[in-house]
C-alpha cells in the first residue's frame, strides 16, 4: 500500500481565477448575502458569510457589533463570562443572529455553554472548535451537543479531511470547519508536520459537506481578499479570517507604542501566550502551536470590512457570478507560478 498521495494540492497561492464574460454592468450590482438552510437545525441563515475568527483578539463583542453592521458573522471567543454575554445581548440584540457562541471540549466547557444558551434564548449558533478535530472525544462532544440542543445551528472544528467532514455532519454539526496549519499565527506544521493545502481541503471538503446536505467554513489561511474569493470560488460556504482582521480597535490584546507608532499584539489560540494568558502555563505534555506577533495598529475595522465587500463584488464580476452564492459555479481556477508582480517587493498588508 502507498503511503503517499501524488496528486498535486494546492494553496490560494497556486491558482488564479480564470475571468469569464459577464453582463454586470458594475459591482454595485453583485449581492453579497447568501441565504442557506442548515441540515439539521433547519434554521434559515441570512447575512454575508465572512467570519471573525473565535481567536481572543478578534472574537470580540466590539468586533461583532462593528461586523454585524455589515451582515457579517463572528465567532464569540469563549473567555467571556456568562456576565459580559449578558450585557452584550441586552446592549445589542440585533448583532445576536450574527454571532456563535464557541466551547472547546475540555472540562466545563458544556456547562459554561449551556449557561449562556440558557441565559439567551435568541442565540442560535454554537460553535465547537478545537486545534484537531480529528479525534473521537470530539465527535462524541459534537454528539452531545447536539442532543441537548437539538434546533441549535452547530459549527464544528477543525478538520481537513473528507471523512471526518461526514463524521461530523452525521454526529449533528450542520457546519464543519475545516482547516489544518495554514493561520497566520499557527505553527502546527512547523510543529508537528501535520497539514492539508488549503485549497485542496476546501475544494474536496466542500464536496463532500454538500454531499450529506452540510455546510464548511473555511478556516485560516486567508492573506488578502483574492484568498476569500478562491475560498468561496471552491465551494466554501463560508469563510473564516483571523489574521487580516487583526490590529483594528475593535480586537482584544494590548496596543504598545514605540517611537510614537502603536503596534497590536497578535497571537494562537494554541501559543505559549494564549496559553499562559488563560491558563497560567503551557502544559509540560504539549508543545505551543501558534506564536505571537506584533504589527502595526490599523485603525477602525470598518475600513477593512468595505475593502473586504469591495473586492468581492468585483471578483463576482470577473466571472459573471451576480451574486456571491453564484461565485462557485462561475470559478473555473488557474494553476499559476505566479500570481503576483514582485517588482517593488512583496505587497502591503492592508
Ligand atoms: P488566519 O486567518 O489568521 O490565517 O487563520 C485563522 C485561524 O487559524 C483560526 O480561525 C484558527 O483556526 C487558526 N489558529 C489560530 N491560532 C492558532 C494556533 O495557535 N495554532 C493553530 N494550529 N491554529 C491556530
Amino acid at each position: 500500500m502507498s503511503n503517499i498521495i501524488n496528486d498535486i494540492k494546492l494553496d490560494y497561492k497556486d491558482v488564479l481565477i480564470r475571468p469569464r464574460r459577464s453582463t454586470l454592468r458594475s459591482r454595485a450590482e453583485v449581492d453579497l448575502f447568501v441565504e442557506m438552510k442548515f441540515r439539521t437545525s433547519q434554521r434559515i441563515y441570512k447575512g454575508i458569510p465572512i467570519m471573525a475568527s473565535n481567536m481572543d483578539s478578534t472574537g470580540t463583542f466590539k468586533m461583532a457589533k462593528a461586523l454585524s453592521k455589515h451582515g457579517l458573522f463572528t465567532a464569540i471567543n469563549k473567555y467571556y463570562s456568562l456576565e459580559e454575554w449578558k450585557t452584550f445581548a441586552a446592549s445589542s440584540p440585533e448583532c445576536l443572529n450574527n454571532v456563535a457562541v464557541c466551547a472547546g471540549i475540555g472540562p466545563g466547557n458544556f456547562e459554561r455553554l449551556s449557561d449562556i444558551i440558557n441565559a439567551i434564548p435568541e442565540l442560535s449558533t454554537i460553535a465547537i472548535t478545537i486545534a484537531n478535530g480529528h479525534i473521537q472525544p470530539f465527535v462524541e462532544f459534537v454528539r452531545n451537543v447536539r442532543s441537548a440542543y437539538p434546533n441549535h445551528t452547530i459549527m464544528a472544528g477543525s478538520v481537513a479531511t473528507p471523512e471526518m467532514v461526514e463524521e461530523l455532519i452525521l454526529s449533528g454539526a450542520d457546519i464543519v470547519k475545516v482547516g489544518i496549519g495554514g493561520g497566520s499565527v499557527c505553527t502546527t506544521r512547523l510543529k508537528t508536520g501535520v497539514g492539508y493545502p488549503q485549497l485542496s481541503a476546501v475544494l474536496e471538503c466542500a464536496h463532500a459537506a454538500h454531499g450529506v446536505g452540510g455546510h464548511i467554513i473555511a478556516d485560516g489561511g486567508c492573506t488578502c481578499v483574492g484568498d476569500l474569493a478562491k475560498a468561496f470560488g471552491a465551494g466554501a460556504d463560508f469563510v473564516m479570517i483571523g489574521g487580516m482582521l487583526a490590529g483594528h480597535d475593535q480586537c482584544g490584546g494590548k496596543v504598545v507604542e514605540r517611537d510614537g507608532k502603536r503596534y497590536s499584539q497578535f497571537y494562537g489560540l494554541s501559543s505559549s501566550a494564549a496559553m499562559e494568558k488563560h491558563y497560567g502555563e503551557v502544559a509540560e505534555y504539549r508543545a505551543a502551536e501558534g506564536r505571537a506577533v506584533e504589527i502595526p495598529h490599523k485603525g477602525d475595522v470598518e475600513a477593512t470590512i468595505l475593502d473586504i465587500l469591495g473586492g468581492l463584488r468585483s471578483t463576482c464580476t470577473y466571472v459573471g457570478a451576480n451574486r456571491l452564492q453564484e461565485l462557485h459555479r462561475q470559478t473555473t481556477f488557474i494553476r499559476c507560478t505566479q500570481q503576483l508582480n514582485p517588482i517593488f517587493g512583496p505587497p502591503p498588508s492592508k
